[in-house]
């Protein structure tokens, strides 16, 4: 059983801060500044190029994909780093589109996180092919694989909704696709660190994901890429850069794709960014995220008891049932862009996401009881007083 206790003190948190926003960005992991340091020092700074070589900064992203790909049920030397995620939707959309010519459906839902469907929109676009995408609430998916059939080329999702934390069901989804022929990428952006994820078991076809939100790597840290065994000689990188090619430092000016997963690599990793994230996939390699699973479960239905006890005005907008739910609580409330703020004022960090949620995220790497019991009666606190109701929390930063 993992050691909650123990996994908190890895974290830099600020003294009086509760931290309920490590679905947007995780904390910084105590160790990932010595690290990142040592990199700069010893690695950047002495070894200079040569870095990519004895540092073995140009194997990582291969070997952090591994690291990832335990954590997402992915077969060992199919998961692969690099870029954000936006690319890596891109990417993985682009190759399984071509995997299925000739059908012009792709598929997402309303919930999606709007980057990926932008993604979508935009290569369609310059596909040219007349591809369109069809986005019906999440919870008419099934019926609409079934009544799209055989024009579906490829179902989109992201599995747990980044507004509500609706999760969608995985294995049950890919075998609708695959009984229409279609295939299926995954975004994995509220998964990876939140849930267990079998990829390999539900007989997944592309994922992506990022690592500054659950899996705590830092702003700014580089995206993953998984794709299945069976597809992964066949799939044609769209985004054919140089890192992917056969032979890199060959510079044949013809593309060649590399073995496997390595083609889905397009330029120079982030060095830097690298160091944290294996950092903080020091503490990952330890954890189960049967136990993670757990946790969260509980954390999350006290806050929800504790919540809906006091705060009548406050509307959940998760799942109620925790199977269909991700590691995270969302209550509808009409002024929840001030009251998120009176919260963050008082050291209760959550987030907002238009028009009216207030979202509260769930790690138990470095969130206990004590938190949320805190967390509980600050919002009781701010609601019952209306604390929200002072015009300093009303006005909107660029980021909310
Ligand atoms: C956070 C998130 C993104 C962000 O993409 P970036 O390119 O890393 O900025 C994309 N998709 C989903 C579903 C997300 O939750």
């Amino acid at each position: 059983m993992t050691n909650f206790s123990a996994t908190k003190k890895l974290f830099s948190l600020p003294d009086g801060m509760t931290y309920l926003d490590g679905n947007s960005l995780g904390p910084l992991p105590i160790a990932a500044q010595d690290r990142i340091a040592a990199c700069v020092r010893d690695e950047w700074g002495e070894m200079l190029i040569t870095g990519w070589n004895k540092a073995g900064w140009m194997v990582q992203p291969r070997a952090l994909g591994d690291r990832i790909g335990r954590l997402i049920g992915a077969e060992p030397g199919h998961v692969v780093i690099g870029d954000t995620l936006s690319i890596k939707v891109y990417q993985a959309l682009a190759s399984a589109l071509e995997l299925r010519p000739g059908r012009k459906v792709i598929l997402s839902d309303n919930g999606n996180f709007p980057t990926d469907l932008y993604m979508a929109d935009g290569l369609a676009r310059s596909l040219g092919q007349d591809h369109r995408v069809v986005t019906p609430a999440p919870e008419d998916v099934a019926d609409q694989i079934a009544a799209i059939g055989e024009d579906l080329a490829v179902l989109m999702l992201t599995e747990v909704d980044y507004r509500t934390g609706r999760r969608h069901d995985m294995p049950a989804l890919i075998r609708a696709a695959h009984d229409v022929g279609a295939l299926v990428v995954w975004d994995l952006a509220h998964s990876a660190g939140a849930l267990p994820v079998d990829l390999s078991g539900a007989n997944a076809d592309f994922a992506v994901g990022c690592t500054y939100k659950y899996l705590n790597a830092g702003p700014g840290a580089p995206a993953f890429i998984y794709v299945a065994p069976r597809h992964s000689a066949a799939v044609r990188p769209a985004l054919s850069g140089w890192l992917g090619h056969d032979a890199p430092f060959a510079f044949d000016l013809d593309y060649r794709p590399g073995d496997g997963i390595d083609r889905m690599r397009v330029g120079t990793p982030p060095v830097l960014q690298m160091a944290a994230l294996d950092a903080a996939l020091d503490i990952w390699d330890q954890i189960d995220m049967k136990d993670i699973r757990t946790r969260s479960i509980e954390l999350c239905e006290r806050f929800i008891a504790g919540v809906e006890a006091a705060c009548p005005d406050l509307r959940l907008a998760s799942p109620r049932n925790p199977e269909t739910r991700g590691s995270q609580v969302s209550f509808h409330f009409e002024n929840g862009y001030p009251a998120m703020q009176a919260l963050i004022a008082r050291g209760v960090i959550g987030d907002f996401r238009a028009p009216d949620i207030m979202r509260f995220g769930f790690t138990p790497l470095y969130i206990d009881e004590g938190d949320v019991n805190r967390a509980i009666e600050t919002v009781t606190d701010i609601m019952t007083n209306r604390l929200w109701d002072r015009p300093e929390y009303h006005t909107r930063a660029a980021v909310t």
